[in-house]
């Protein structure tokens, strides 16, 4: 059985076959998935999901790329946490990828928001999911001066090369891996998915984005989280299922969820 660690199900052309959805991850043996909020603005819609389905979880966040939406102060992100199926902090981290003409000097407000979603995972106890493109050195050296190891979390969608992950890892951080390591070019990704420690180890979609081959440019959906694990389990020369055990565990340890007896 796989988990899918991050996936975006309240996203249109998912929501809108949220059953079919679910069905095809009981046919793949996806058993959970944690569907992560981006803002506050769509967060309603992320719970609303997570409360109907018990195999479901959520996280509260403001994402680095949404850039209008409303800020979240520690406050807030701490009250909305308090959701029963709220289990993590997130997505947060920065993203330098999209400048548009700015200078990393100019995203300030991006750094500041990061900290304090960090600053909410300190108060909730909660793990932080956290995103990081073109900007790894920045996302570490900010995850250090406020103590991210201390909550703990996961760098999601990982893409960065070995020693971003050391770096993380050296913090007490996880490294999830998303279909991109099924990518021919993903060279830097496959290492990683070799090289990782497969405690720290965990597995996700990204869905709608992303999906791993065979399915590459098409839709993405939790399901296929089954073949992001397997294709990790042919690189490391492991068995399926032991990449399948590990990610699973890892996720219900890392994100302090109560296993269903039926999976223990
Ligand atoms: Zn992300
Ligand atoms: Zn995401």
């Amino acid at each position: 059985m796989f988990v899918d660690s991050h996936c975006h199900i309240n996203f249109e052309g998912l929501a809108d076959r949220l059953p079919d959805v679910l069905d095809k991850m009981r046919e793949h043996a996806v058993t959970h998935a944690l569907c992560v909020s981006v803002d506050l603005e769509t967060l309603p819609s992320v719970l609303a999901i997570a409360e109907q389905h018990e195999n479901v979880y959520a996280s509260v966040g403001v994402h680095p790329d949404h850039e209008d939406m409303r800020e979240p102060s520690v406050a807030e992100l701490v009250e909305l946490a308090a959701h029963p199926k709220v289990c993590a902090i997130g997505e947060t981290g920065l993203d330098y990828y999209r400048l548009e003409g700015r200078s990393i000097a100019d995203m300030e407000w991006q750094r500041e928001r990061f900290r304090t979603h960090i600053r909410a995972a300190h108060a909730t106890g909660k793990p932080l999911i956290i995103h990081t493109r073109s900007s790894s050195e920045d996302t570490l050296r900010i995850m250090e001066e406020e103590r991210a190891s201390v909550p703990g979390g996961v760098m999601h969608c990982f893409t960065e090369p070995w020693h971003v992950a050391q770096a993380a890892l050296a913090q007490g951080f996880h490294i999830s891996l998303s279909g991109i390591v099924t990518f021919k070019k993903a060279t830097d990704v496959q290492d990683v998915a070799r090289r990782m420690p497969l405690d720290r180890l965990l597995i996700e979609t990204d869905s709608p984005y992303l999906a791993p081959v065979p399915y590459r440019g098409k839709p993405n959906e939790p399901a296929y989280v089954s073949y992001v694990g397997r294709f990790i389990a042919q690189l490391r020369e492991e068995t399926d299922e032991a990449v399948a055990q590990a990610t699973t565990d890892n996720f219900f340890r890392l994100f302090k969820i109560a296993r269903p007896a039926a999976s223990a």
